[in-house]
């Protein structure tokens, strides 16, 4: 009897699904590509055939320009050579998905990159049950606790009011990260304009124009230290720290990332208030998870997988870690 999953085929460059000739995620052009989510490290330019959400699809259209796309729904069925597949939500960013691929009996889950809090701003993640669930750990470690969402929300507006002469500037990864950051601002009330650095406006307009509003939103552009006094101001990382931040009021540098929750690099970025918001399942919504998915195999991406393996294996639970190169959502 083959291996399990002897079907799919990782290599460096992405996940190759043989019965089906078409890569998932991969980081090269391939001439048929089924897309997870729209983020960089995930979704890339110059494929041929792209299967993804319409959502997806519209991201990478935004990014790469127009795309050969067969955009499909959450939860509908599609042929791919020989194997069936379908797109479930991953409450990862607007859009993103989780991959169920069905053969010979065997259902393998690619699961992209995914979180199991609550978002605002995209559809809740599903688990399903599989043979074989491929999971990332960008947080991969039992230090990776991710605190309460809403309480960092409101740490940030309790440092916004305190000083209505300056403004709070937060860095926030252009795409699902700053849209997140806004929607969890409007549920707790913050109903002012927030600015936004001239990088954010078209995936901010695309959230709107697929459904997520996000009240009012101006661009700093134009606009005097004066008008920008009290309020958020919302910028890639990359801005926090460069000129274009010197025409804010004396801004308080704040960034909304998982990763602020190690003080060596939220000082490397000069960071005063760092905001523990990560896109991604913290480590116990990854252990959660491979419990509810109950597989017979974990294949771990996105580094740090020395711990979940050692978790995995405990529990009975084949684990393998894929080397896949260029995953790393450096600024969530
Ligand atoms: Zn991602
Ligand atoms: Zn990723």
């Amino acid at each position: 009897m083959p291996r399990l999953g002897s079907w799919i085929e990782p290599s460096p460059e992405g996940i190759f699904v043989r019965p089906a000739d078409a890569w998932v995620d991969p980081s090269e052009p391939k001439a048929r590509a089924l897309i997870t989510h729209g983020h960089a490290d995930h979704a890339r330019g110059g494929h041929g055939e792209v299967w993804a959400t319409p959502e997806t699809l519209a991201i990478m259209g935004v990014r790469y320009g127009e795309q050969t796309g067969h955009p499909v729904a959450y939860d509908e069925s599609f042929r791919v050579g020989e194997v069936e597949a379908r797109f479930v939500p991953a409450g990862h960013v607007l859009g993103s998905a989780q991959i169920v691929l069905e053969h010979k009996g065997e259902r393998v889950v690619v699961s992209g990159d995914y979180k199991r809090r609550p978002d605002p701003t995209c559809a809740p993640f599903v688990p399903v049950p599989c043979d074989i669930f491929i999971t990332e750990a960008t947080f991969g470690l039992p230090v990776f606790r991710h605190p309460d969402t809403g309480a960092e929300i409101d740490r940030l507006l309790h440092r916004l009011h305190a000083d209505p002469s300056r403004c709070v500037l937060v860095g926030a990864y252009a795409l699902g990260k700053a849209q997140r950051v806004i929607s969890e601002l409007r549920a707790r009330g913050h109903h002012e304009p927030i600015y936004y650095h001239g990088a954010m406006e078209r995936l901010c307009t695309l959230y709107e124009e697929l459904g997520v509003p996000l009240g009012e939103l101006r661009h700093c552009a134009g606009a005097t230290k004066a008008e920008i006094a009290g309020h958020i101001v919302i910028c890639p990382p990359g801005a926090l720290n460069d000129r274009w931040s010197r025409r804010l009021p004396d801004p308080v540098t704040a960034m909304a990332s998982g990763w602020m929750r190690i003080r060596q690099r939220a000082r490397q970025r000069n960071v005063e208030l760092p905001l523990v918001i990560s896109d991604h399942a913290d480590w116990d919504e990854l252990t959660q998870t491979i419990r509810e998915v109950a597989p017979k195999e974990v294949w771990i991406t996105h580094g740090r997988e020395d711990a979940l393996m050692h978790w995995c294996m405990t529990r009975q639970i084949k684990a393998r870690e894929l080397n896949l190169v260029g995953y790393e959502d450096e600024d969530d």
